[in-house]
């Protein structure tokens, strides 16, 4: 019987991962769906490639012609000028000499692959310059980088190069260098345009100057200006998530992801929480309804939504780099800290940029981990970029996979009773509540997969410390 084979997986399971798995049935979706929020992105381990194995695997990898298929890179740019109480990605503070050198490094990775058949056997449709910060580098720097990047990866026509920045750094120097040189698109992280917000952060510039940079930025007119906002702040009350909301009606932006506040552990955020330096952070169920009052006010407005968190303003915001990641598509690594997967091998390069810059320097890819995707990882992929978009298809997942994607019927039909989903003729639709557990409900479709597929429960879970 359809599900029956699902439900004596649930069945099997401890309370506790009974529930960590479908949520709790009793009080409000938005707030209590789930006892917490488990995983930042959701996905399923893979087998490790032996150390041995990782230089010849790269090496296949690269010596074949690339499928017909849009694929993106990845450049990581491992330094910040300064380091903002939140984050749980600051490697290392910005030296104008180590600067120099990274580069070199970089450019040198690219080149080292440029003429392989799998760079140079068909276009690259999106690259992504993230980090860290990629907008401090230096003018000169950054044009040499990028004058690399066109050099090395054959462009698409229509191809999307974003680079990521921080509002301080948008000066009339750099923005030339970034738009001589082929950005299309700049997204930067505003996280809040209160000044006292920004500032109790490790953010430097108030809401005027904000507005101000980001009005010349867009004036060049030859990029789309992408924001992050973060919601759940310490100090980040209602009435300010109201204005940070009411001014992406009117700033010069093509468009917004809206990101819920995570709070790592022992990161410099916890500890300024804990010692009283800083007002706790909005806890989850506070999250929950500044989420739904940001998604009632941006669906009353005229934005194109392009996924959960994600809403363009404007048609120059098309999210490429961000539609192909989150369908699974292969995206070349290259930099210390970079990850990315290439025809089913998942890879991450060497964080430590010494260490980064002595593997460049001995011809060698810089490999720190890579592991062969689990069987079923289209599956995964589909149905993360399906829930991305705020639905779930189970017609066309069996129509392409096969018949025991059905047999998540009883799962779905457990959400829509609490409210998570609602159910259409073809598709569940999440309710504004499933959208913002979404990364619960996709890691657990995901897992109750794998368990269907593989008889077995292995899921790689990277953890969200507890809210400080
Ligand atoms: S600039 Fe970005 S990467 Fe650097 S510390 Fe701040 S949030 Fe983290």
């Amino acid at each position: 019987m359809r599900g029956s084979k699902l439900k004596q997986i649930l069945a099997n399971m401890s309370a506790e991962q009974y529930a960590l798995t479908v949520g709790t049935a009793a009080g409000e979706p938005l707030t209590e769906a789930f006892s917490r929020k488990r995983v930042v992105h959701a996905g399923v381990r893979g087998k490790p490639v032996m150390p041995a194995e990782w230089q010849s695997t790269w090496q296949r990898l690269v010596g074949e012609r690339p499928k017909p298929a849009e694929r993106a890179a990845y450049l990581h740019i491992p330094f910040c000028r300064h380091r903002c109480l939140y984050c749980g990605f600051f490697q290392n503070y910005s030296e104008d000499e180590l600067e120099n050198a990274y580069i070199n490094s970089l450019i040198k990775e690219l080149e080292m692959s440029k003429d392989s058949p799998y760079l140079a056997g068909g276009p690259v449709n999106a690259v992504f310059i993230g980090g860290g910060t990629p907008s401090t580098l230096s003018p000169q720097n950054a044009a040499r980088l990028l004058s690399a990047v066109r050099n090395c990866l054959p462009l698409a026509n229509d191809y999307e190069l974003t680079l990521e920045g921080r509002i301080h750094d948008l000066t009339a120097d750099k923005i030339e260098a970034w738009l001589a040189n082929g950005v299309n698109r700049v997204s930067i992280g505003v996280q809040s345009f209160d000044t006292d917000v920004r500032r109790a952060v490790g953010r430097l510039d108030d809401t005027r100057t904000i507005l101000e940079r980001l009005e010349r930025l867009s004036g060049y007119n030859q990029a789309a200006v992408i924001i992050d906002l973060i919601y759940g702040l310490p100090n980040q009350t209602g009435e300010i998530w109201n204005e940070d909301l009411a001014l992406l009606k009117t700033a010069a932006i093509d468009g917004m992801d809206l990101y819920q506040l995570n709070i790592f552990q022992d990161s410099a955020l916890q500890q300024a929480i804990h010692a009283g330096k800083l007002p706790p952070a909005a806890t989850t169920a506070e999250q929950a309804g500044m989420f739904a009052v940001a998604e009632a006010e941006l669906s009353a407005q005229v934005f194109s939504r392009l996924s959960i968190c994600h809403w363009a303003k404007t048609n120059r915001e098309r999210s490429m780099y961000n539609v192909l990641t989150k369908a699974g598509r292969n995206v070349i690594p290259f930099g210390a800290g970079a990850g990315g997967n290439l025809d089913g091998v998942t890879m991450f390069l060497n964080r430590d940029v010494g260490k980064y810059m002595e593997s460049v320097a001995a011809g060698c890819k810089p490999v720190a981990g890579m592991f062969v995707q689990p069987a079923g990882s289209e599956l995964h992929n589909t149905v993360v970029a399906q829930l991305e978009r705020g639905y779930l298809n189970l017609s066309l997942l069996s129509a392409r996979f096969g018949p025991a994607v059905l047999e998540l019927d009883p799962l779905l039909e457990l959400w829509q009773a609490r409210g998570l989903l609602q159910s259409g003729p073809v598709t569940a639709k999440l309710t504004v509540s499933g959208q913002f557990w979404y990364m619960n409900i996709a890691q657990s479709v995901l897992e109750c997969l794998h368990a269907l597929l593989d008889g077995e429960h292995a899921v790689e879970v990277q953890p969200i410390a507890a809210q400080g």
